[in-house]
């Protein structure tokens, strides 16, 4: 009875339902219960195919192996988005570092992964949140796959003006050079897996590959959580 009680608390005021169908969850679910998650949530046929919408945005722009999204960012995904980025949740984080490394694993496109890079905040963004999600995000994958993160290589050089309000190309005026690298030798001749929580225009991606591609022969591949505006 205490057991029921307690449950019943943390639920409500946790708001532990999932965020497909309303399911209270279980203890060892998070965001979204089992059954929705073995659903085709994170089986979008359009962001897996070759050409999908988020290599369309970034052909002729950048040089790059392939770039996939996990989902659209619909109102479970931007729910899942806002837990990930304003309540710390790691749980999220897992969730989608665990499915997009079931898509690596049964994707022959990818072959050995040397580094999972997170797209990077600026120091003065982790110290308000405390922490970097696509960071949280990207350590998850490097567990599954058993590879390393590397958070400190690529780094944002200063903090860039809200994009929400942005069109395409002020967005990618106002990110232009915001990235660098400390170390260009550090990814030569590697693969990497640029991870981010939220794929908009694109600019973002685009710019982090304009500085990783400033190492010889790398190899780009891009994993984002969600992508914004598919249809
Ligand atoms: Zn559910």
């Amino acid at each position: 009875m205490i057991k029921q009680l307690f449950k019943y608390l943390i639920n409500t005021l946790l708001d532990r339902k999932c965020k497909v169908c309303g399911a209270t969850l279980e203890h060892d679910e998070f965001g979204i219960c089992h059954e929705c998650e073995k659903g085709d949530l994170f089986f979008h046929p359009k962001l897996h195919i070759r050409g999908n919408i988020l290599e369309e945005r970034l052909y002729g722009l950048t040089k790059f192996e392939t770039a996939e999204a996990l989902m659209p960012y619909s109102d479970v995904a931007q729910t899942l988005v806002h837990d990930l980025k304003y309540y710390n949740s790691r749980n999220i984080a897992q969730l989608f570092g665990r499915k997009i490394s079931e898509h690596i694993i049964t994707n022959n496109l990818y072959s050995h992964i040397d580094y999972i890079v997170p797209v990077p905040l600026h120091t003065n963004r982790i110290k308000q949140r405390g922490y970097n999600q696509s960071e949280l995000i990207a350590n998850k994958i490097a567990e599954c796959l058993g590879t390393i993160v590397n958070s400190t290589n690529l780094y944002r050089a200063y903090d860039n003006p809200s994009q929400t309000h942005k069109s395409f190309t002020e967005r990618q005026q106002n990110v232009k050079g915001i990235f660098a690298l400390h170390d260009s030798n550090m990814f030569s001749n590697k693969t990497v897996l640029l991870v981010d929580d939220v794929f908009t225009t694109g600019s973002t991606i685009i710019d982090c590959c304009r500085a990783l591609n400033q190492s010889p022969n790398i190899r780009i591949h891009i994993f984002t959580a969600t992508v914004a505006h598919i249809y």
